[in-house]
């Protein structure tokens, strides 16, 4: 007989697929060399603070070291950025991790998890891993006119069961873009029992520009059920170190502690975390050319013809209202690399990451190429 441990998987991991990460991006990097335009992962184009990477630099000297298990250097630069005790905070290689960690910890088979239909590619994912059952609500309509495909609050309130344990929120969301305003939120909080924790990932809080929107935190100190996640992947630009972190109760993170690896948040990314906080210029510098640029890129866009969804982040969702498979192929030939939206349910649009200005110059001139379009 041959060996196969497929069938000695746990029921939680029996019910996974692994991860596919689309693209094989250093084989493309090989094959278009500078002619690539990544614009397929919302990744920040600008790079880090030159702060960061010299802090990450120095850091290397104590790499033979294991990293501070407490995190106690970030932890505090982020309670001083917040304004909250480090108790509240718990930090995550990845807020990816800290997603996941939370349903293990909190919910099991007798539980259920709620998210919303178009939401963050995790919240199913960490519901399945933990063997939770998930309840997928209905995003609003394409037709609506502030959120289409957006999160339907209403609905996911009125979908938490006496069950329920974890509701998760993205807002901005990824990958619509479209978000929710302060008093939207706060409605719903005052909807949801206490029993349940509600997670607001705002994994891209520092693009928002629309008014009416601040951020979950300004309702944490009446809501402690409310958990808010934040990421040095995105306006940071540290994708590539792996940090992350929930501003939460202190009894949920306390709770949070015990699964947590004690290690999980390396050198590199603590050193290089703390100082990209501290650079207040370098991300005001991301913002604004994020708005700037997004402004311009949708323009374009629309003088094409094509219709991009409101958006709060560093990425536009294109509608294009019919399959997008062969425009992207098209888009792949000239090294523009977007991210196709079929495993999400929305075969009909594109995301595209807010690139460089010469990037989102070649995306343009590849749409301009491309047959029937
Ligand atoms: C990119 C993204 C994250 C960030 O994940 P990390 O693990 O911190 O890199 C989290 N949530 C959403 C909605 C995202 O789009």
């Amino acid at each position: 007989m041959t060996f196969d441990a497929t069938r000695l998987a746990n029921a939680a991991t029996a019910a996974l697929r692994a991860y596919d990460p689309g693209h094989d991006l250093p084989a493309l990097r090989l094959r278009f060399g500078a002619q690539i335009a990544e614009l397929g992962s919302n990744e920040n184009v600008l790079g880090p603070s030159p702060l960061a990477l010299a802090a990450m630099q120095r850091a290397l000297a104590d790499i033979h070291r294991y990293p501070d298990p407490r995190g106690a250097a970030l932890k505090a630069a982020l309670a001083r950025t917040h304004g909250v005790g480090v108790e509240h905070i718990v930090l995550g290689n990845g807020s990816h991790e800290l997603l996941m960690m939370l349903a293990q910890c909190f919910a099991d088979a007798a539980h259920s998890v709620v998210f919303s239909q178009y939401g963050f590619a995790v919240f199913p994912i960490a519901t399945a891993a933990a063997g939770a059952q998930p309840i997928c609500v209905p995003a609003l309509p394409r037709t609506h006119a502030l959120a289409p495909f957006g999160h339907d609050l209403a609905a996911i309130a009125a979908a938490v069961r006496v069950d329920t344990r974890i509701v998760y929120l993205a807002n901005p969301n990824n990958p619509t873009g479209t978000w929710f305003g302060d008093a939207e939120l706060t409605e719903f909080l005052s909807r949801v029992p206490r029993e349940v924790l509600v997670v607001v990932d705002e994994a891209y809080n520092e693009f928002v520009d629309a008014p009416g929107l601040s951020s979950a935190l300004t309702l944490r100190a009446q809501n402690p059920n409310l958990i808010v996640s934040r990421t040095f992947s995105k306006a940071y630009a540290l994708a590539g170190a792996r940090v992350g972190y929930f501003i939460a109760d202190a009894s949920v993170v306390a709770v949070l502690e015990r699964m947590r690896e004690s290690f999980n948040v390396n050198t590199l990314a603590l050193a290089g975390a703390e100082a990209a906080l501290g650079d207040i210029r370098h991300l005001e510098k991301v913002r604004a050319f994020n708005s700037s640029e997004r402004a311009w890129l949708i323009a374009e866009l629309a003088q094409r013809g094509l219709t991009c969804l409101p958006s709060q982040t560093n990425f536009v969702l294109v509608d294009l209202g019919r399959d997008t498979a062969v425009l992207e192929r098209q888009l792949f030939e000239r090294g523009v690399i977007v991210r196709p939206m079929g495993g999400y349910g929305l075969a009909q649009t594109l995301r595209i990451s807010i690139g460089s200005r010469a990037e989102n110059a070649q995306l343009l001139a590849a749409l301009d190429a491309a047959d029937g379009y």
